[in-house]
């Protein structure tokens, strides 16, 4: 990117409510067919609309063509069982009813590659595409095949190459993976989940992103997060091997968040999204308030390397709201670019 501060969103946005249930996570779809997938493309030109009206300089599809960030891609797997479900506990958090993994786990046919190709002829703009990350998609399953987590994520990692290759293949600039597992299994991201990581991005020449989060303002995180004490200093023990990685760049949680800002020293070097809106809360930011966030991440990522973005997805909030965060995104990282050319 040529600008400044270049601004991007973690990925979802809210969906119409004529193609699922709104203010809603996860909400199933009211279409079917032909209907659903025309009801896709045209919740994704709406989106990127919205995107564009707030001045988004890197746009994506807002996630309009997935109901859930993992379960989606999976879905278009063989070797998982859906009707066949187990009830796990995710990220050590919540208990939650999954598929189950019952074979050799494989791609058949691309899973986003037609969307991405949509979103692409609609637009001009750099735009940045969402993928589960190895070690997030088998912390969402259950597996009675593979019977170790390892072997599951290396699989997982070189089916996620093919897909992210046909995106980059269709124009993505930007293929990011969302991995929220890595804020909370910190050996086993040291161990192999940065490896199966690379694994994915294998052979890519457009740039990649992780995100690592704290999640959705659902109850279950709210919850994990009062637990986690004064400061949360979870980044801390997986960015030394995460700024030794192969990942262009990395997409965290900055703002009204307890990160000390200064663990973000500890990935000096790599371009990094910083998260300047709360996704948990139905206020807007004020201009200033992102410009804040920007200005102290400021101190540990070099201006060149700061990418203003949302703090996780925006799918469970009033399109209203959405709309208004996104705009005061815009507003306040021009703020900080103001500043910067002086
Ligand atoms: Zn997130």
């Amino acid at each position: 990117m040529k600008k400044l501060l270049p601004t991007s969103t973690a990925g979802s946005l809210p969906k119409p409510s004529w193609i699922a249930e709104p203010e809603k996570l996860w909400s199933p779809w009211k279409l079917e067919g032909q209907e659903l997938i025309d009801g896709k493309h045209d919740a994704l030109s709406l989106s990127l609309h919205e995107q564009q009206q707030a001045g988004i300089d890197i746009v994506g599809d807002g996630e309009q063509s997935r109901q859930h960030f993992v379960t989606t891609f999976i879905e278009h797997l063989d070797g998982v069982d859906f009707d066949k479900r187990e009830t796990v506990r995710i990220r050590d958090r919540y208990d939650a009813s999954v598929p189950t993994v019952v074979g050799r786990v494989f791609r058949t046919k691309p899973v986003f590659v037609e969307d991405a190709k949509f979103l692409r002829s609609q637009t001009d703009q750099p735009i940045k595409w969402a993928l589960p990350g190895p070690m997030t998609m088998i912390d969402t399953l259950y597996d009675a095949h593979y019977k170790s987590r390892e072997k599951l994520a290396w699989e997982f990692a070189k089916i996620l190459n093919q897909e992210a290759r046909e995106l980059e293949a269709v124009g993505v600039d930007i293929i990011q993976f969302d991995e929220p597992a890595f804020n909370v299994f910190f050996d086993e991201v040291n161990e192999w989940g940065i490896a199966t990581l690379e694994k994915a991005i294998e052979g890519l020449k457009c740039e990649t992103a992780v995100h690592i989060c704290y999640g959705y303002g659902i109850k279950a995180n709210t919850e994990w997060k009062k637990t986690l004490g004064s400061e949360w200093r979870q980044y801390e023990e997986i960015f030394p091997k995460l700024q030794k990685s192969n990942i262009d760049i990395i997409s965290l949680e900055c703002h009204n968040s307890l990160v000390p800002m200064e663990l973000l020293e500890l990935i000096r070097g790599k371009k990094v999204m910083v998260g300047a809106i709360d996704v948990t809360s139905n206020t807007i930011e004020t201009p200033e308030e992102v410009a804040n966030t920007l200005r102290k991440a400021l101190q540990f990522v070099d201006a060149d390397k700061l990418y203003p973005c949302t703090n996780c997805g925006m799918t469970p909030l009033s399109r209203g709201v959405a709309r208004g965060k996104l705009s005061a995104l815009s507003a306040g990282a021009e703020v900080v670019r103001r500043e910067l050319s002086l």
